[in-house]
């Protein structure tokens, strides 16, 4: 039976560290820790869901882009399971934007990515994949690939002043959606 599973929050050492390569796809474990992934990021509202995030030391995530109460904006997408995922290229440009994570509770940061980018993963059933992403689901790609090195998006804002709370950012976003009506009715 697939199961939501508890996320581990920042403050929990288990977040720092360095995941392990996934040796075989089709072990039952890693099956169902990717069922129970896929459950989890969406009872959360979450775009993405990273392995170390619920303590398990697997270099795999979920990239799970929709639009939800967390994420207004989000394009939709069907969730894909990510595993031994690599960036080969990326872009040169990077561009910041909003991100939190379920693992930092509360708060929003403002957070330099790279545009676009060409990566490598295998997939569930063990097929290598080679795609390019780009925008909001490179981003979630990068900040999921972060995890599995034990690094959270905090670790990656220029100053401490692109940090918000998350009641300032549910603001922000009300006030983007009100501003778009408003200019798509002129
Ligand atoms: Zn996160």
């Amino acid at each position: 039976m697939s199961e939501s599973l508890p996320v581990i929050k920042l403050g929990n050492p288990t977040l720092r560290q360095s995941s392990s390569f996934i040796t075989n796809v089709k072990d039952a474990h890693i099956q169902k820790l990717i069922n129970d992934l896929m459950i989890t990021v969406k009872e959360t509202n979450g775009v993405g869901i990273a392995a170390p995030q619920v303590a398990e030391l697997h270099r795999l995530f979920i990239v799970a882009s929709r639009p939800n109460p967390r994420y207004p904006n989000a394009p939709l997408m069907e969730p894909i399971a990510m595993i031994n995922p690599k960036i080969i290229e990326h872009s040169m440009e990077t561009v910041k934007g909003w991100e939190g994570c379920l693992s930092v509770p509360g708060i929003r940061g403002k957070v330099p990515r790279y545009q676009s980018i060409i990566v490598e993963y295998t997939d569930i059933n063990g097929d290598l994949k080679n795609v390019q992403l780009v925008d909001f689901v490179a981003r979630i790609f990068q900040h999921e690939y972060d995890h599995l090195d034990g690094v959270v998006f905090i670790d990656r804002v220029e100053s401490t002043k692109d940090l918000i709370s998350e009641e300032e950012y549910q603001k922000l976003q009300n006030y983007n959606a009100t501003s778009f009506q408003n200019n798509s009715q002129k």
